[in-house]
């Protein structure tokens, strides 16, 4: 297992990179995409950036995203490393890493506990509120002088995965990065009012939807919502714009695990989990083949009906809770 200054100077030796992120990507996936791939064009570095699925619209605003390409267009050759962030499985980059051809190593940078380790070097720390944190970390010990652009694509990783350093992954060291990249140009208003307030009218309506299918199950500790795929297309809106619904039901006081459930258009069912007190979502996540965080986690059920998917799941929760369930 590497350190940050281990992954710099791997990272110094190469000069033709790929950059990659997870799909249904996030403010820390793409902060830290674009902002290790700036840092690295700084350094004189030929940077190619993609992730499944492309850019959601509110994370448009960020420095060097109109450079990301689209996975279709990535080559199977012409770089020399991989780096992958935020990506605890390869399922997570599912589309590029089947293109990347044996020989090229992959750097994995990432701060789930659930992280597989399948990187030729790994720099895996559960500790870090973000990848956000761990890139920053990575530019200091490569020395790159941190600009306001880098300083925006960082800010936004790490104040996305901490829900603006509410959530209890925040830390003195969080912090402390956060306030360097405000004072090398961040505005945490600016950027808090791009990510969560540009939202279409349609997404809110979508709420609405999500919120009338809230409900709590007998014990009081477990809330869920549904989101269905006949929505997306009746209010013309992609996945994406349901992002940070599942919150609304960890809110319920009493709740401990809350969970969405989204009918995805590739026919899979997609659970979002979140917790709050002890309930482990990562352990949840896991054994039903996906990841996570211990707050925060989720997975993707293959032909699943909705009826399906909710009777596994909560079979699952059940279990770990030691509850008898229904
Ligand atoms: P979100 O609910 O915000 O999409 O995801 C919450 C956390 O769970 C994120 O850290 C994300 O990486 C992880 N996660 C969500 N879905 C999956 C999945 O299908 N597989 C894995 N491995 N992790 C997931
Ligand atoms: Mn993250």
């Amino acid at each position: 297992m590497e350190n940050h200054q281990d992954i710099a100077g791997v990272l110094l030796r190469y000069h033709r990179f790929l950059i990659v992120t997870h799909q249904m990507p996030d403010g820390d996936g793409i902060g830290s995409m674009l902002g290790l791939g700036l840092a690295l064009q700084k350094k004189k570095r030929q940077v190619i950036m993609t992730c499944p699925g492309g850019l959601p619209e509110n994370l448009r605003f960020m420095p060097g995203s109109d450079q990301t390409v689209h996975p279709d267009e990535v080559p199977s050759d012409g770089y020399d490393v991989v780096v992958a962030l935020d990506s605890s499985d390869l399922g997570r980059i599912e589309g590029i890493y089947e293109k990347i051809p044996n020989d090229v190593p992959i750097v994995n940078i990432d701060h789930h506990m659930t992280n597989k380790g399948y990187g030729t070097y790994n720099y895996v720390d559960s500790a870090s509120a973000a990848t956000g944190e761990q890139v920053y970390k990575i530019l200091v010990a490569m020395d790159v002088r941190v600009d306001s652009s880098i300083a925006i694509c960082l800010f936004t990783a790490i104040a996305t995965d901490t829900g603006f350093f509410r959530f209890s992954n925040t830390t003195p060291t969080t912090l402390r990065i956060a306030a360097r990249l405000v004072e090398k140009g961040a505005e945490p208003g600016d950027i808090s009012e791009q990510v969560y307030e540009a939202r279409p009218l349609e997404s809110l309506k979508m709420l609405g939807r999500a919120l009338d299918t809230l409900q709590v199950d007998k014990s009081g500790k477990v809330a869920w919502m549904e989101i269905y795929r006949d929505w997306l297309s009746e209010l013309s809106l992609d996945e994406g714009q349901a992002e940070g619904f599942v919150n609304y039901a960890r809110m319920i006081k009493g709740v401990e695990v809350a969970l969405i459930f989204r009918e995805s258009s590739d026919g899979r069912i997609r659970v979002g989990m979140r917790s709050k007190g002890n309930f482990d979502v990562a352990a949840l996540a896991q054994a039903l083949g996906g990841g996570g965080h211990a707050r925060a986690a989720g997975c993707s059920l293959e032909s699943q009906s909705m009826t399906e998917a909710k009777e596994l799941v909560f079979g699952k929760v059940y279990e770990i809770m030691g509850l008898a369930g229904d």
